[in-house]
């Protein structure tokens, strides 16, 4: 018999690999994740543990380590980049790693790399504990995700695909809430899809031109009037089955609008997240036309930022968007455009992390949860391997709204949940 696992120990040793994890600045762009992949590697090797790494350019690299049988198995999947900071808007060092008030403070702290150290731990206490495992457990830290994962996840589809097979991911995506709707109820989320993003460019060109003397062939005013056109297509909400059952789970908490399809919809009308989350969306995001205020320009473009329900289909999108234009002279370029693919709702992990979420956490509700942004979770769906947003933390609303913000920042108590949960969920699926 191996010891019960020391779990203060561990949290206190999380937390001082995320107080160290964070000053390695790894804003991206520029990235220099080979830097965390060094600090990273150094602790898995400590652990003896063996580790891959893959430099797809300079300063930028990703780690793969597996324990247990083989490779794949489950995939532990972080990645190690962060956004970039305004630092005169933060209250401390967002560098700095600092604990203050029980909180571990900076860049990083929640996306996503707490996340990532809870997915460490779990690997080295499985190790420790010389847990007999019947399926592999692989860590893998990647670059590059908060600009497209062009070298990482991307990067590793194209040239190292072997990094990628897996049973199963377990990604950022979803993160519980301590004080849903202004309840009590803490309420832990998964995530099997995500939306899809459909970046466009539209573009039309005309005649220039002396601003006194207008033509009526003025490229930026039809710019414009395709625009006002766009912005009055309505996108029509509806329930889908991962929605359906986030509020049927909720309701059973007393918490939202309900169960019933209408009272979902009506509940979207004035709450842009909720709305995110049941209906295709556009955001306008960039204009750019002129060189003067007394030339008629010959070129004016507008990108769009779509952003698909995952089984909404893409080319019925486009030919629509095309009829609202209703102007040929206007071109419509694809920029990026990704597959929709979900995970299934119900399956060997999502009946797993229902049972250890409500023996950890007394009247504890788990929801699915529909991702309004993406992850790299999406290389993996397509591909068929199932993959799960689910961060194991009960986070209060007020620290969420923190993440690609300022004075980022996770509770020790929340570090202590994560890893709890987390080596619990991984434990009961991989254990022989
Ligand atoms: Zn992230």
């Amino acid at each position: 018999m191996t010891k019960p696992i020391d779990w203060d120990a561990a949290t206190n040793e999380a937390v001082g690999i995320l107080r160290e994890y964070i000053r390695i600045d790894t804003s991206n762009p520029p990235g220099n994740e080979e830097r965390a992949v060094a600090f990273l590697g150094g602790i898995l090797a400590s652990e003896g543990i063996r580790y891959e790494t893959a430099a797809p350019a300079p300063g930028r690299s990703n780690l793969i380590a597996h324990i247990g049988p083989g490779t794949g198995g489950i995939c532990l999947l972080n990645h190690t980049d962060v956004v970039p900071v305004e630092r005169q808007f933060w209250g401390i060092d967002p560098f700095g790693g600092d604990v203050r008030d029980g909180y571990i403070w900076g860049r990083g702290a929640l996306d996503m790399k707490a996340m990532g150290v809870i997915e460490l731990m779990t690997v080295i206490l499985l190790k420790r504990q010389e847990v007999r495992l019947k399926r592999a457990v692989t860590f893998l830290a990647v670059a590059d995700e908060e600009a497209g994962s062009e070298f990482g996840a991307a990067w590793l589809e194209r040239n190292r695909p072997d990094w990628l097979d897996a049973e199963l991911v377990i990604n950022e995506g979803a993160y519980g809430v301590a004080d849903l709707a202004g309840g009590t109820t803490p309420v832990f989320s998964f995530a099997p899809g995500e939306k899809v993003p459909l970046w466009l460019r539209l573009v039309t060109r005309g005649r220039p031109g002396h601003g006194s003397v207008p033509h009526g062939d003025n490229c930026a005013e039809r710019l414009v009037k395709a625009l006002d056109r766009i912005r009055n297509w309505q996108q029509e909400a509806r329930v889908t089955p991962v929605m359906r059952a986030h509020f049927e789970a909720l309701a059973a908490a007393g918490l939202g609008p309900g169960g019933s399809e209408a009272a979902i919809l009506a509940s979207a009308a004035g709450n842009p997240a909720a709305r995110a989350r049941l209906a295709n969306t556009i955001s306008l995001t960039t204009i750019s036309t002129g060189v003067k205020v007394n030339v008629i320009p010959a070129e004016a473009s507008a990108t769009l930022d779509c952003r698909l329900l995952p089984d909404a289909d893409a080319d019925e999108f486009m030919a629509a968007l095309g009829a609202v234009i209703d102007d040929e002279r206007v071109e419509v370029e694809v920029l990026n455009r990704y597959q929709g693919a979900s995970s299934p709702l119900d399956s060997e992990f999502t009946r797993t992390v229902a049972e250890v979420c409500a023996e950890m956490v007394e009247g504890a509700r788990l929801a699915p949860e529909l991702t309004p942004g993406f992850t790299d979770s999406r290389i993996y769906r397509v591909r068929g391997t199932p993959a799960y947003g689910f961060v194991p933390c009960l986070l209060p609303m007020e620290d969420l709204a923190t993440i690609h913000g300022h004075n980022e920042r996770i509770s020790i108590e929340n570090i202590r949940l994560g890893l709890q949960v987390m080596y619990e969920v991984v434990r009961r699926l991989c254990s022989a």
